[in-house]
């Protein structure tokens, strides 16, 4: 009687009790046994289970074919060896007894008789089970990793992992991408910008997702809420969360701040009063009673409106003030502040150095919108190729198309966008210092409310209280100082008011 042995290892079993030679001395011990001559060793080796990609057991089978009557037995050393699955096995078995071959496992008990077929049933089931526990086996072991704080899914965009010796792998920040992942994040905890800014911001430094394709204001959003930026791991499917094995990107009050920026909360418990042209010094300028900031309205009366600026909140002395005349002492005070002309000088480095580096930050941005540019253009012609070969139909390449014009148009924007803003640094940061040293007129000339508040608090950090009139010695930013002849200059303050408030025509520019 004939034989053939089929043998199948996975390079993972060669070290193991499976390995190669194992196998073969078994089934030849087996083949000895049962009276059998060996004709052909057939042997396989991968790692996969399943039936298909395996040449050397379609050889064999072949090889039975082609000898048809010669060949009585395939030897096995395990039924898993020969397959994983039922159906498999079940075809393979009639296709041999096609042949008049019978298979036998060296390992187990295989006959013919009915109780024989119910046990060759039972090993192949056994053998395909297992082969589907498998993947629940990786699952108990990535739940062990997460216990144990190691990220076993994919790892979030900025973050990759490095094969060493601990099997799974490091997983360590990307140097290139994760400083802009940091940019975005901590930018967002600022609450000044929306989703859509952030998601400009991230393009235009050329962020794309980890398959290469372009961010999305959804992307956004679950960046956003990624708590393993800040050194978590967290399983949405079980509600739980460990202390990560990784560096994190961003501090834990960052990403905080970012969920509650997502959640629509402002920081301060009191809202600050609307900006208003009218009223610069809203909220700015304090009660000289109760020292609370004052707020500004309109009332009626005396045969005409005029606004006021007044204490306002629980325990408000309800003092108020004409605008007019406030705006009036406040420019007087403007006019005893002067600059510090050696921190004037250091403004304009700090302006220059400030924009330079931004327009440094701009043209890498450039290059890299350049870079999208150009491989978008490649992408384009490829299918253009592939449309007229016909391996993509017309209506898929159609749309394809519509995709890359889309993205190529917002990335041109982009880069128009910042090219726009490319300006003589060094004239504008003397400019700027220049007008510094007239405050009262840089003032009265701004005429944007939130550049007046700004400018307001560039001097005064810490508001003005109102002394009616006048104001009081408020704490002066680092750039200004008092005039050194303020005694002569406060006579300016004394000044006679009419008893009739002026026109609001004369008030707001
Ligand atoms: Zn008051």
């Amino acid at each position: 009687m004939n034989a053939v042995i089929y043998c199948r290892v996975s390079t993972k079993e060669q070290v193991d009790n499976f390995s190669l030679e194992n196998q073969q001395k078994i089934c030849r011990e087996y083949a000895a046994r049962s009276g059998f001559v060996v004709v052909e060793v057939f042997v396989d080796e991968g790692e996969s289970a399943k039936t298909t990609d395996r040449p050397d057991f379609l050889r064999m089978v072949n090889f039975c074919c082609k000898q048809k009557g010669k060949i009585d037995a395939v030897i096995v050393y395990k039924l898993d060896r020969f397959s994983r699955n039922v159906g498999d096995y079940q075809a393979i078995r009639a296709a041999l007894a096609r042949y008049h071959v019978r298979l036998l496992s060296a390992t187990e008990q295989l006959d013919e008789t009915p109780a024989g077929h119910l046990m060759e049933n039972v090993l192949s089931a056994t053998a395909q089970f297992d082969n589907e526990v498998k993947s629940e086996r990786v699952k108990q072991g990535m739940k062990a990793m997460f216990d144990s704080g190691y990220w076993s899914w994919v790892v979030p965009l900025g973050y990759k992992r490095i094969r060493n010796n601990a099997k799974r792998g490091t997983i360590i920040p990307d140097p290139e991408i994760a400083p802009i992942v940091v940019f975005g994040l901590t930018e967002f905890s600022k609450g000044i910008y929306s989703q859509t800014d952030i998601l400009k911001k991230l393009t235009r430094k050329g962020l794309r997702t980890i398959k290469g394709r372009k961010l999305t204001k959804q992307f956004i959003g679950r960046m956003l809420r990624e708590k393993f930026y800040a050194g978590y791991v967290v399983s949405k499917k079980r509600h739980e969360e460990a202390k990560g094995t990784h560096q994190p990107l961003i501090g834990l009050e960052i990403f905080l701040r970012n969920q509650q920026v997502l959640a629509g909360k402002t920081f301060g418990t009191n809202p600050r009063p609307k900006l208003r042209l009218e009223y610069p010094l809203r909220g700015f300028a304090q009660c000289p009673n109760c020292k609370k900031p004052m707020t500004a309205s309109r009332s009626r009366g005396h045969g005409g409106c005029y606004d006021y600026y007044h204490d306002y909140g629980q325990h408000r002395c309800g003092k108020s003030f004409k605008v007019s005349d406030v705006h009036q002492d406040f420019a007087d005070y403007l006019s005893q502040v002067v600059p510090i002309e050696a921190r004037l000088r250091l403004l304009e480095a700090v302006i220059k150095d400030v924009y330079g580096t931004k327009q440094q930050e701009a043209g890498q941005d450039q290059k890299r919108i350049n870079e999208q540019v150009a491989k978008l253009t490649v992408r384009k012609s490829k299918l253009i190729d592939l449309i007229a070969d016909g391996t993509v139909s017309k209506d898929d390449g159609k749309q394809k198309l519509e995709e890359i014009r889309k993205e190529t148009e917002e990335l041109m924007l982009l880069g128009a966008e910042m090219t726009a803003d490319g300006f003589d640094v060094g004239t504008a940061a003397h400019r700027f210092a220049q007008s510094l040293k007239n405050p009262s007129q840089f003032w009265k000339n701004l005429k944007v409310v939130e550049q007046k508040v700004k400018f307001q608090s560039l001097i005064f950090p810490k508001g003005v209280v109102y002394q009616n009139p006048g104001f009081g010695t408020s704490q002066m930013g680092l750039l200004f100082q008092l005039t050194p002849d303020l005694g002569v200059e406060k006579s300016r303050l004394v000044r006679t008011r009419g008893l009739e408030p002026p026109p609001l025509a004369g008030l707001a520019p």
